[in-house]
């Protein structure tokens, strides 16, 4: 196969081909640039491999141009890479690589085009294009990647049990590429999955969560769930979700599924939204419901305080897998502790303080937690999920309503501690504070409205009582 016309689409690629032809260097681009080619999918990495050494390459398509353009060397991974306008180029030399079943670390040498080709995870990333005059745009795929690819199958190049024991991150890998591209791995490869997957515990957290949040970024994250709760993978690293799967049963009273119910919460929560945080919300959000699972012989299964439960447990569980300890997880942490409260207020009726109440404490995140709310609806009968949805629009207009008349959704006090301090003449003390409780409390309330001339008017009421006078000036 010959794919010049395709690759002449991106400029750079004969320039490089043409400083290669200069070296007398046998040059290609692979691996997943070729992979997204073939797919039509976009992509904005390519990488460049050369026999011989890939950092002189780079350094010869930086020479060039008459203009500067960055280039970046890692002597020691004999790496280099150029940005050039949206593109990144990675050049390397052909590498062959092997491993001692002791230690993680490969042994690195020079090595061919096929040896490269060799140590590469799959079939379909496996490809190379030659970029020399000579072969210009001819693909070299020893492993039948395009079959593949037409086949939608994920499968190792080598045996899988070598491909996976030399990098168990593989594994993921695998699942990840599934899930991006809506593939099968194929069963041998599978089988390969299954056989290894204890092995990925000698992966680093970092590596195991940048390829875990490229299948919560896919389209349909459940099929990279399953996959990796099938071949216990997920057991691996992240065991609180493992633990929602199953179904328990006291005479004819059982619970749904939690796991399979929490995959399509995150299906459904990908229709309206791209947020990774908003999708880990969703993955989260019934996380302590195992923990607080209980059987009452009057109402059947409960999970009361699952939803405070899940939010102490989300930091623990965020250091664990080495997500962000800063306001991303504090947004994932609050969705889940508030994750019922729209549904009470459809419950109940739905009066003004109560929506004042949320919005006061979920802030800006309030639409965020709606639409949450709205993922969760997962019931197979059709009209308790009309129900259910047309009364989250009714709690959506009363929310509209009332933050148009209030404001309370960034809440800042009508007045502040130092205004209070000034006024009575008080040092920093609890009766500052409790006034300032108090007067939010009336906003909350409605007894008052978000104001200042009323939260003053207020102030000197519940001074007052309080036996507290204004500072004689
Ligand atoms: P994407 O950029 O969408 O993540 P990609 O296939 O380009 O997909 P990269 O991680 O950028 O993935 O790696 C580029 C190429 O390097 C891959 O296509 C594959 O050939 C090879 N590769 C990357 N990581 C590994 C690994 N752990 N084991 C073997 N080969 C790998
Ligand atoms: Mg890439």
């Amino acid at each position: 196969m010959n794919l010049t016309k395709e690759i002449d689409q991106i400029e750079v690629i004969r320039r490089v081909g043409k400083c290669a032809d200069e070296l007398g260097l046998e040059a290609y681009v692979v691996g997943g640039f070729v992979r997204d080619l073939l797919l039509k999918r976009p992509s904005k990495d390519l990488d460049f491999v050369c026999v011989g050494s890939g950092i002189s390459l780079a350094q010869r398509v930086a020479d060039s141009f008459d203009h500067h353009v960055p280039l970046s060397v890692f002597k020691n991974f004999g790496t280099a890479m150029i940005k050039l306008e949206d593109w990144e180029l990675e050049f390397v030399g052909a590498r062959k690589e092997s491993y001692r079943h002791d230690s993680r670390k490969p042994i690195v040498e020079d090595g061919t085009l096929q040896e490269d080709q060799d140590r590469r995870d799959f079939t379909i990333n496996a490809m190379a294009i030659s970029i020399n005059s000579a072969s210009y745009g001819d693909l070299v795929d020893p492993f039948d990647g395009v079959k593949d690819l037409k086949r939608k199958i994920i499968k190792t190049p080598l045996d899988p049990d070598t491909t996976f024991s030399d990098d168990p991150l593989r594994m993921l890998r695998a699942v990840r590429f599934a899930t991006q591209l809506g593939f099968d791995i194929e069963p041998g490869t599978f089988d390969g999955l299954i056989r290894n997957s204890e092995r990925l515990q000698i992966i680093s957290g970092e590596r195991i969560i940048d390829e875990l949040n490229k299948i919560i970024l896919a389209e349909r994250p459940s099929y990279g769930f399953k996959l990796l709760f099938v071949s216990k993978l997920l057991h691996q690293f992240f065991p609180e979700m493992v633990e929602l799967q199953g179904v328990d049963s006291v005479g004819d009273k059982s619970h749904k599924d939690n796991f399979y119910h929490t995959l399509q919460v995150l299906d459904n929560i990908c229709e309206s939204t791209d947020d990774l945080w908003l999708r880990w919300a969703a993955i989260m959000h019934d996380i302590a419901k195992p923990a607080t699972k209980r059987f009452n012989a009057k109402v059947g299964w409960t999970f009361h305080g699952h939803e405070d439960k899940g939010a102490r447990m989300t930091p623990k569980i965020f250091r664990k897998l080495k997500l962000p300890m800063d306001e991303r997880m504090k947004y994932v942490q609050k969705l889940v502790r508030l994750h019922l409260r729209p549904i009470a207020l459809v419950n109940d009726k739905v009066t003004d303080s109560a929506v004042r109440r949320l919005v006061y404490e979920a802030g800006d995140d309030v639409d965020d937690l709606m639409k949450l709310c709205r993922a969760d609806v997962t019931s197979k009968n059709s009209n308790k999920v009309k129900r259910f949805l047309a009364n989250f629009d009714k709690v959506e207009q009363k929310i509209q309503e009332v933050e148009e008349k209030d404001h309370v959704r960034n809440f800042q006090p009508p007045v502040s501690g130092e205004e209070i301090m000034e006024i009575f003449g008080l040092s920093p003390s609890k009766v500052v504070g409790d006034l300032k409780e108090e007067i939010k409390e009336a906003i909350l309330e409605g007894q008052i409205g978000n104001n200042k001339e009323q939260a003053i008017e207020l102030m000197y009421e519940l001074a007052k009582a309080k036996g507290i006078s204004k500072k004689e000036n």
